[in-house]
């Protein structure tokens, strides 16, 4: 089934197209802020965002500009404003599609329907293997001989992040506001405490990692 998380804080609109996109067999999930929206696009599966502009916490282009920083799951937006800048900005920041605000059901279903098309494997969940452990994304798990090595939520949040970008940098910063939200985005030793505690549990070697990288001042980075 096709997950849909709609970031918009109208709670009545969130709302009213939560129940039709269900009963129109999409699964769908909401959130009323950016920094929300983008803690659960990390957390869940999804398929597609549709996403408002205007929300009270951050500009939604930089909503897409975070998810667009390890995600290429297609964003459609949707803005009461007219102004053919911010169309123009959203789509140079990452979004597939636009909807201007209001809308019928029936023009955001076949615009669904057009981003569920371009995003075939979108949804498949893979196995990521490393010489030491295997991280079930699926699953959210990770095992080790046969043995699940239990993580805390945040624990996870973090490796799955880590893992979704294998090979790339991922900044302190987007780290910090994905896993924790906007408010915590300078709070840089969270990351540091958190990462120590990944390296004991997964690295054979905590202090030699092999697979949770530091790139000093700027982020971190996971290899399989
Ligand atoms: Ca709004």
């Amino acid at each position: 089934m096709t997950l849909v998380l709609i970031i918009e804080d109208e709670a009545q609109l969130a709302r009213a197209m939560q129940i039709n996109l269900r009963a129109h067999g999409y699964q769908a999930i909401t959130a009323g802020f950016g920094a929300d929206g983008l803690k659960m696009a990390a957390q869940h599966p999804v398929d597609i965002v549709v996403l408002d502009l205007g929300l009270p916490d951050m500009d939604g282009v930089d909503v897409i500009r975070g998810i667009r920083g390890w995600s290429s799951v297609p964003v459609i937006v949707l803005s009461a404003r007219h102004a053919s800048e911010d169309k123009v900005d959203a789509l140079d920041a990452g979004a597939d599609d636009y909807v201007t605000k209001p809308f019928g059901l029936d023009e955001l279903l076949a615009r669904l329907r057009a981003a569920s098309r371009r995003s075939p494997a979108q949804r498949e969940a893979p196995t990521v293997e490393t010489a030491d452990f295997v991280v079930d994304l699926a699953a959210r798990k990770v095992v080790r001989d046969g043995h699940e090595i239990r993580l805390t939520p945040t624990e996870w949040n973090i490796l799955e992040l880590l893992v979704r970008n294998a090979g790339k940098l991922v900044s302190q910063q987007q780290l910090l506001t994905q896993v924790w939200g906007q408010a915590y985005a300078k709070e840089t030793q969270y990351l540091r405490v958190y990462l120590a505690q990944l390296r004991r549990k997964l690295e054979q070697d905590p202090a030699k990692p092999r697979h949770l990288h530091t790139e000093a001042g700027m982020g971190y980075r996971f290899d399989p």
